[in-house]
C-alpha cells in the first residue's frame, strides 16, 4: 500500500527505527463529520527513520525476514515474524503506512467499534511490530535481486539482505491529477467508496470512471447519497454490460458520458465541478458535495517486474498460497489483490505470508518454527 515512487525529502532525519509521528489536522476539520481521506501522506506525515549507520559504513542490514512495504499486509507480517523470533526488517517506504495514512476514519476494521483514524490504526500496527523487535527503515526500495538466497534489496543507497522476502508494497489509487482534486482530497474528494460513502448521506455527489469499479461504486453510493452523477470521459464504457445496465436502471444515478472534469470547485470543501463536454468543448458547472475517483489502481510492482510475473494490470501473482514462483519470496496484500483491497484482507494476507515464510525458513534449516498452526 505504500507508494514506493514518492521521493524522500532531502532533510529526512536519520534514525535506525523511527516511529511514525501522526499529525493529520485536516481530517478533524471535515465538514462531513469524519470524512476519511485527508491530506497527502507525503506532505502531512513527517518522515522519520532511515538507515544512518547502514548508509554511513555501507554495511548491509541483514535479517531472516525482509519485508518490503508497511501497510496492513507488511506490518501484520512483521508482527507475526517478530513474535516468531525472526527479527524482521521492514523497508517501509518514504511515506510509511500505506493507503490508510490518507484515511481519517476507518469504521470497518474489527476491534474498533467507535472507528479509528487510519494513521492511528497504522501507528498501532507499527508499535505492535516494534514491540516484538521489528526494525524499520523508512526508505523507498530502488532495486531488488531475487536471483537466489539470500535475497537483496537496495533503498536510497542502503543495502539489505534477507533469507526470505515478503513483498507487500500495495497499490495506489489512480487520480485525475488536477490541482483542485489533490487540494481537496480529504475535503470531499475520495478514491474509496467503501471507506467514505457513509459520510455522504443525503448529499449529491459524483463518481468519475467508466469501468466496473465506477459502476459498482456509483451503485454502492446510492445507499447513502441522494443522487449520484456518473461521469465518464468517453461515450463507450469499459465496464461489463450487466454493471452498466444496473447503473442506468438505478433511479438515483444520472449518467453523463463524454464528460471530463476540468476542476473541482470549492475552497475548503467540495462545492461543485467544472465539467467539459469532450465532443464540443462546452463547459458547465455541477453543484455537488462529494467526488469519488474510480479510474483504477496501480500496483506498486515496478521494482519486482524483472523477477516475478505480473498480470496484465501489473499485479503480482502468488503461485501457491502466499508463495511466489521464487522459492523463499512471498507476496501479501493489495500488491496482488485487485478484488478485495481492504485493510483487513491485506492484514490477513500478511499473517499468512509470515507463517508461510516461517515454515519455509524452517524447511531450509534457517529457523525453527514457533507459530503453532494446524496443517
Ligand atoms: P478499468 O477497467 O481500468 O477502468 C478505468 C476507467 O477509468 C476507464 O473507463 C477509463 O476510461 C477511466 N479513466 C482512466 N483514467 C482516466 C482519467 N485520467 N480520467 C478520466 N477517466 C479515466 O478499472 P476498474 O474499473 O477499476 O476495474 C479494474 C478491474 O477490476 C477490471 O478488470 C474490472 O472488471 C475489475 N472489477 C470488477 C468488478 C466486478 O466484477 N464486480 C468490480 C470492480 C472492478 P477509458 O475507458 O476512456 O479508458
Amino acid at each position: 500500500m505504500t507508494d514506493q515512487n514518492r521521493p524522500a525529502p532531502a532533510d529526512a532525519p536519520a534514525s535506525l527505527s523511527g516511529g511514525i509521528k501522526i499529525d493529520f489536522g485536516a481530517g478533524g476539520s471535515s465538514p462531513f463529520g469524519g470524512l476519511s481521506i485527508v491530506a497527502d501522506a507525503a506532505e502531512a506525515t513527517p518522515i522519520t527513520g532511515g538507515p544512518a549507520t547502514a548508509v554511513a559504513d555501507g554495511t548491509p542490514v541483514e535479517t531472516k525476514v525482509l519485508i518490503i512495504g508497511s501497510g496492513p499486509a507488511g506490518l501484520t507480517a512483521a508482527i507475526y515474524a517478530a513474535r516468531a523470533n525472526l527479527e524482521p526488517v521492514v523497508i517501509a517506504g518514504s511515506a510509511p503506512g500505506g493507503q490508510l495514512m490518507i484515511t481519517s476514519e476507518v469504521e470497518n476494521y474489527p476491534g474498533f467499534p467507535e472507528g479509528i483514524d487510519g494513521p492511528d490504526l497504522m501507528a498501532k500496527f507499527r508499535a505492535q511490530a516494534e514491540r516484538f523487535g521489528t526494525r524499520f527503515f523508512d526508505l523507498d526500495v530502488d532495486r531488488v535481486d531475487l536471483s537466489g538466497r539470500p535475497f537483496r534489496a537496495w533503498a536510497r543507497g542502503a543495502a539489505f539482505i534477507g533469507q526470505t522476502v515478503i513483498l507487500a508494497t500495495g497499490a495506489s489509487a489512480l487520480w485525475l491529477n488536477i490541482e483542485s482534486e489533490q487540494r481537496l482530497r480529504g475535503r470531499g474528494v475520495s478514491a474509496c467508496a467503501t471507506c467514505d460513502g457513509f459520510f455522504f448521506r443525503d448529499k449529491e455527489i459524483a463518481v468519475v470512471g467508466g469501468g466496473d469499479s465506477a459502476m459498482e461504486e456509483a451503485n454502492y453510493l446510492t445507499r447513502f447519497a441522494s443522487k449520484v452523477h456518473l461521469l465518464h470521459r468517453r461515450d463507450a464504457f469499459r465496464a461489463s454490460k450487466i454493471m452498466i445496465d444496473r447503473a442506468y436502471s438505478n433511479p438515483k444515478i444520472e449518467v453523463h458520458t463524454s464528460t471530463e472534469v476540468d476542476e473541482v470547485l470549492g475552497d475548503k470543501t467540495v462545492e461543485g465541478l467544472r465539467l467539459r463536454d469532450a465532443r464540443d468543448g462546452r463547459e458547465w458547472s455541477m453543484p455537488i458535495e462529494g467526488l469519488f475517483i474510480a479510474i483504477g489502481h496501480r500496483p506498486n510492482t515496478e521494482v519486482f517486474r524483472d523477477w516475478l510475473e505480473t498480470d496484465e494490470k501489473g499485479y503480482l501473482q502468488p503461485h501457491e498460497h502466499t508463495a511466489s514462483r521464487i522459492d523463499g519470496v512471498f507476496i501479501a496484500g493489495d500488491v496482488a489483490d485487485h478484488r478485495y483491497r481492504q485493510a483487513i484482507t491485506a492484514a490477513g494476507d500478511g499473517a499468512r505470508a509470515a507463517i508461510d515464510a516461517e515454515r519455509w525458513l524452517e524447511s531450509e534449516g534457517i529457523a525453527e518454527h514457533a507459530t503453532q498452526t494446524a496443517w
